[in-house]
């Protein structure tokens, strides 16, 4: 099996595959121990993700819940214990996590070759037969595209986010704070851009336990005024909106980056995408990181009982875990880019310690249509109702 691309995704599927004895090598054309632009945190779902693999939370700061701000409202709710998932999420800056990662899976046995830059090499009846990095060619019987948000080799594979679907876009910086160690992550859910619109989104302070926290603010395209919004000009606006924590000034340059909410095919002959690569992201929330841990098992597993029948058995087996809710995420993205309609929204939304709980299911991924309970039937509906409403959501989409 190969492997481009050597983040939680990638590693996931190498770590999963080499301990079962296949031969393993990843392509990462970053150095070991490279950034990624990332808010760092790890939901419960993600904790989970990471004792299936058994590495071990060492370097994390481990967080008991969620606090939402919406305006003068706010909530702070704990985990929820005795479900699927553990009662505790986590902040893991990317630099550490992603090089625990990949250091576990050079101990499992896989080859990683960083500063590799990778392309897949596709044969004349378009099957992908293996990997072309620099002068070398290695051929592989299944080619794994974890290569994030989606770029060249998704070109190459026509593997490219769905033009009509929306995506989220995404800025962090480092900061100093004496609440650093706080065992709650923070999100606004009532950030402004610099007219004054409603940024369909959340603004986030997620403390790290070293000394700093990480703070951000994403939007989703669905929003009004979405192509001209100066990421760094949101960022400070939302700086002013946590004197609490009294802040120090950024450690270093803020980094904006993409989040993929589609991708028009996620498999081929040959070849499977998974984690960014695939459209992985839950656009309520921004998060990434589980489901691409959660992707690349899948695809170790699969690729183990047959890699000829790997790539149909992935999309569909993705299909029927993730797709129905994704939609539904997508689906809300379109009636939160409606400035009205998510007032209304999130008044709601932290109304009552009831619904706020929903809310902070759906916003740490604990939560989807095969869910028993109170959050399960809400999504349920939901998506029901965002189903017949979709149409006219997108018709009267605001102007990006
Ligand atoms: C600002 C921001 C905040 C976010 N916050 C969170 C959060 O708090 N929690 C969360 O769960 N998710 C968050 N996300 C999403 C999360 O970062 C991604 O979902 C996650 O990184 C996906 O992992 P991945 O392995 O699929 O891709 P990546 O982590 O992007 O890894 C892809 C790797 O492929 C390498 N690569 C790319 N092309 C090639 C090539 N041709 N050859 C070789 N190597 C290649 C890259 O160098 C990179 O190392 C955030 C995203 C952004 C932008």
């Amino acid at each position: 099996m190969a492997v481009i691309g050597g983040g939680p995704a990638g590693a996931a599927a190498a770590i999963r595959a080499a301990r079962r004895g296949a031969r393993v090598i990843v392509f990462e054309k970053g150095a070991h121990g490279r950034d990624k632009v990332c808010g760092d945190g790890l939901t419960p779902r993600a904790v989970a993700a990471l004792d299936e693999l058994a590495i071990p939370l060492d370097g994390a700061h481990l967080i008991d819940g969620l606090r939402m701000i919406a305006g003068k409202r706010r909530r702070e709710l704990p985990w929820s214990a005795g479900g699927r998932f553990p009662d505790h999420g986590a902040v893991w800056p990317r630099r550490r996590l992603d090089a625990a990662l990949i250091d576990a899976a050079v101990a499992a046995g896989a080859a990683v070759r960083f500063g590799a830059e990778a392309q897949a090499v596709i044969d004349d009846a378009g099957r992908v037969t293996g990997v072309r990095s620099g002068n070398a060619t290695i051929a592989a019987d299944l080619v794994v595209i974890a290569a994030g948000a989606q770029g060249a080799v998704a070109r190459q594979l026509g593997a490219v986010r769905d033009p009509h679907e929306p995506y989220g876009i995404a800025i962090r910086a480092y900061v100093e704070s004496p609440r650093h160690a706080d065992r709650h992550i923070e999100a606004c859910l009532t950030v402004k851009d610099q007219h004054g619109t409603w940024v369909p989104g959340y603004g986030w302070m997620f403390p790290c336990g070293d000394g700093t926290v990480n703070i951000g603010v994403g939007a989703l395209s669905t929003m009004r005024g979405f192509k001209q919004l100066n990421l760094n000009s949101l960022l400070e606006s939302y700086r002013a909106l946590v004197p609490d924590w009294q802040i120090g000034p950024n450690l270093e340059r803020p980094r904006a980056w993409r989040l993929p909410m589609s991708a028009v095919k996620r498999h081929g002959p040959g070849w499977v995408a998974i984690g960014d690569a695939a459209g992985l992201v839950n656009p309520m929330n921004g998060e990434g990181i589980d489901y691409g841990l959660e992707s690349g098992m899948l695809v170790a597993d699969l690729f183990e009982a047959d890699p000829a029948s790997a790539p149909i058995e992935y999309d569909r087996q993705i299909g029927e875990r993730f797709d129905g809710f994704l939609r539904t995420g997508r689906r809300f993205a379109f009636l939160i880019g409606h400035p009205r309609l998510m007032r209304t929204g999130l008044r709601f939304a932290v109304g009552t310690d009831r619904i706020a709980n929903i809310t902070l299911q759906v916003m740490g991924n604990l939560v989807d249509s095969s869910t028993p309970g109170a959050a399960g039937r809400t999504v349920r509906l939901a998506d029901r109702v965002l189903a017949a409403a979709d149409p006219v959501l997108r018709k009267t989409r605001a102007k990006a």
